[in-house]
């Protein structure tokens, strides 16, 4: 045993979080930690009231979030973590060292408001508007990414007075542009994985369920979302004579019906849900004329990656094979959005007595969902887990809406449950052993 090797064990031996510390000394370490994060939470938690409301009068749409990274950065600032502006454009991620060596966990909140104008009755209600498209737009967080960021920042306040306490390194990242189109892949590319590297990543989404509750779900939990075009391409004749020419239409027809057959005959529905939808379709001009083209668009969503290729290949296979059998062509393109968000299920299996000492009789199992989240790509760059927040009052049905309505509605009772939900998993997956990572990701 060398000198580094010798010291390595001794500060492990005085670790009592470590792993390798007794059971016993390890589970009153574990608790201590735990009354730690409940007590500065409920200290915090007037501040991450009034955050929230701040941010939510301020909504800014996706890559345009410069006042609310302005107010993340400063604060990070304040509690002495170190801060990265602009990562991903308008994105921001903090480093708080913890005093003792560890591994390194990131938790992200995205930032960004939607084009809804809102209706909902609250005396922070946003009057923000922006221009979208060429239009002028009411901006709200109807999507609740407000709570998401006062929440985050909650918990930056609550691990940086642990800091003594904290065998490694928590990153905090805000992201832009949930909504697209998408802040993840930016702030990856400008480096907020490495330097240093994340082992694991945790994000949470506040949804339409009771305050108290926290759901989750191993494996696939948010769709992918690709958007599908096919163009059809025949040769225009007179109506009256189609076998002059190649029917687009008909062909058209037939794909569109082939195409339902992925989902009905040939995906295992039992193992992982998908759905392939046409919702446009575009062709002709006059009902005596048979036209040269037709234009179908699509959306298709699946619930975990190897569902994904299959699927895409069975479009291009179907759609080609029967346009060529009716002497027609069909050029399919599919433009890739969000990957499947995969929660890794060794992770969610270690973290989820954590989840359970936050949430109690509140942790449930969330059905497979198809919106998609681009946490995803960060849960392919690490082990990831990604819960839902019950953000809805229990006791009035009238102030539950979904997400991305104009009357969304955050029960503030959800605030705390929430950091005290990120900050126990930041402190549980340090404290633990290291997950394996010989996995083909
Ligand atoms: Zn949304
Ligand atoms: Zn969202």
């Amino acid at each position: 045993m060398d000198r580094s090797t010798l010291l390595f064990a001794l500060a492990a031996l005085g670790t009592a979080g470590s792993a390798l510390a007794p059971p016993s000394l390890r589970a009153q370490a574990a608790s201590d930690l735990h009354a730690r994060i409940d007590e500065l939470a409920t200290a915090v938690n007037d501040q991450v009231v009034a955050w929230r409301r701040d941010v939510h009068a301020h909504p800014e749409l996706g890559f345009r979030e410069f006042r609310t990274a302005a107010l993340v950065a400063e604060h990070l600032r304040s509690l002495d973590i170190d801060v990265t502006t602009e990562v991903g454009r308008t994105g921001v991620v903090g480093v708080l060292r913890g005093s003792r060596p560890g591994p390194v966990v990131a938790l992200r909140a995205d930032m960004d408001g939607l084009p809804v104008t809102e209706l909902a009755d609250v005396p922070f209600a946003s009057k923000a508007t922006a221009e979208w498209l060429g239009r002028e737009v009411g901006v709200m967080h109807a999507c609740g990414h407000d709570n998401h960021v006062a929440i985050l920042m909650g918990v930056a306040s609550v691990l940086s007075e642990m800091r003594d306490e904290l065998p490694g390194t928590v990153k905090f990242f805000f992201q832009p542009a949930e909504e697209g189109p998408g802040g993840a892949a930016p702030m990856i590319a400008d480096g907020a994985m490495e330097n240093p590297d994340v082992d694991a990543v945790f994000g949470l989404h506040v949804f339409p369920m009771a305050v108290g509750t926290i759901a989750y779900r191993p494996g696939g939990m948010l769709a992918s979302s690709d958007g599908l075009r096919i163009v059809v391409r025949g040769v225009q004749t007179h109506g009256a004579m189609p076998w002059g020419g190649v029917d687009p239409i008909v062909t058209a027809s037939q794909i569109i019906m082939g195409l339902q057959q992925i989902v009905s005959r040939q995906t295992d529905l039992s193992d992982s849900p998908a759905v392939v939808t046409i919702g446009q379709i575009e062709g002709g001009n006059r009902g005596n004329i048979i036209p040269d083209t037709v234009l179908m668009v699509g959306t298709v969503r699946t619930l975990n990656p190897e569902t994904r290729t299959d699927v895409h290949e069975r479009i291009r296979r179907i759609a080609e094979n029967i346009a060529e059998a009716n002497g027609a062509e069909a050029e399919v393109t599919i433009d890739l959005g969000y990957p499947v968000t995969v929660n890794d299920p060794d992770l969610t299996g270690r973290m989820e007595s954590s989840l359970r000492r936050v949430a109690g009789e509140g942790l449930t199992i969330m059905p497979p969902a198809l919106g998609a989240e681009d946490f995803s790509y960060f849960a392919r760059e690490a082990p990831g887990l990604f819960i839902g927040l019950g953000i809805s009052p229990p006791e009035d049905p009238s102030l539950w809406h979904p997400n991305h309505s104009p009357y969304f509605y955050a029960d503030e009772r959800a605030l705390p449950i929430g950091v005290r939900a990120l900050a126990s998993l930041a402190v549980d997956y340090l404290s633990g052993p290291p997950i394996s990572e010989d996995r083909d990701r």
